[in-house]
Parts: structure tokens; sequence; C-alpha cells
């Protein structure tokens, strides 16, 4: 969404990771392989990717969804964006809780095939379920079980939470209500970018 209406570059760390799965690179088959495992890609990788990402698109302006995760990845962030001169200008912390998380991934559908994801309330798609990018077919997420969700939770509070005091002292702290719908959660991080393109 961000993409369309700003014309800036958006990435994430899963949607870096596809890609270099998809071109088959060493780095995409180690990573592919520690996810299979059920482990999570390191920090040293999702950095070395990001900064790769940031040198090829991030001239003119990036956003990152779900990056950093962890205070070793905002460090080095905030290394690389020095050495780039730049700063960032918006930190978006989206506040969701913890029932619609549960409610959130009860309905969500994801493509096989590419990793688009979806929900069975979206308009389509619970009738007809094929991935409107490369029609592969949209599934039920199979680790999206109560076990598997309990250990996100968990991980989201040891890593990601301390993520919140690091950025508490910068002025670009925005904190969101992630509890509404889509439209009105958009709403919101679009007025404040607009404020900051002024
Ligand atoms: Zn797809």
């Amino acid at each position: 969404m961000i993409t369309r209406h700003f014309a800036i570059a958006v990435t994430s760390p899963g949607m870096i990771l596809r890609r270099e799965r998809d071109l088959e690179t060493p780095l995409g088959l180690q990573a592919d392989e520690t996810s299979k495992q059920g482990g999570l890609v390191s920090d040293e990788i999702i950095i070395h990717l990001i900064e790769d990402w940031l040198n090829l698109h991030g001239q003119d302006g990036f956003v990152f969804d779900g990056f950093p995760r962890t205070l070793t990845q905002a460090q080095r962030l905030e290394e690389i964006l020095t050495k780039r001169e730049t700063t960032l200008d918006l930190v978006l912390w989206l506040e969701v809780s913890e029932e619609t998380v549960h409610d959130r991934i009860a309905g969500r559908l994801q493509c096989r095939r590419c990793g688009f994801t979806t929900s069975l309330t979206s308009a389509g798609f619970a009738a007809r379920s094929v991935c409107p990018y490369c029609d592969g077919p949209l599934i039920r997420r199979n680790d999206d079980d109560a076990s598997v969700l309990q250990t996100r939770l968990t991980e989201f509070k040891n890593k990601t939470e301390p993520l919140l005091s690091y950025y508490e002292k910068n002025d670009a702290l925005h904190r969101i209500d992630g509890n509404r719908d889509r439209d009105a959660v958009f709403a919101d991080i679009a007025a404040l970018i607009e404020n900051h393109s002024k």
C-alpha cells in the first residue's frame, strides 16, 4: 500500500529471503534450510541482505516492514545509516493485542508458491483460493498451531519488545493502534508520511 501511494521502495526480511531462495543464491539456500528446520535466520544474514538491498534500491527513500526485529539489528542498522549519512524519519510501532494476533492468524491464508498472505475475510479469497500474483494455491499456514504461536509471542517479548525502549528517546518513534482495520491503520501511517515529506 505504501509503495502504491507514495512510490517509496518497501522491503521486509521475508521478501528478501524469498527472492534469494528463488534465485538459489548460497545465502538464500542456507537461510531456507535454517527456516525449514524451524530455526531463525541469524541477525548477521538479515543485516547483510538488508544492506545489499539498500545499496540497490534505497537511493530515494525506503521503508522496512518487520525490520529491525532485534536490538542487534537496530544497532547495526544505525551503523549502516550513519555510513550512508542518513537517519530514520519515522519509526512506526504497531501495537496489536494478543487477542487480535490470535484472530488474524486463525483467518490467515498464504500462497504456497510466492508467500503472499491475505485473510479469509478479504473480499473474494474465501470463495476462490488462488493467489492474485502467481495463481498459486492459497492455504492455511500449517505452522500456525498454538504452540508455534506461543513461541513467537515469547520471541517477540524477549527480542522485539526491547526495541521500544531503544527507540523511545528517538523523536521519530510513533505508536499506532494496530487493532483497527487495515484502512484505519493505513490512514494514520499515510498522514505521518505526508507530514514528513512536506
Ligand atoms: Zn502467489
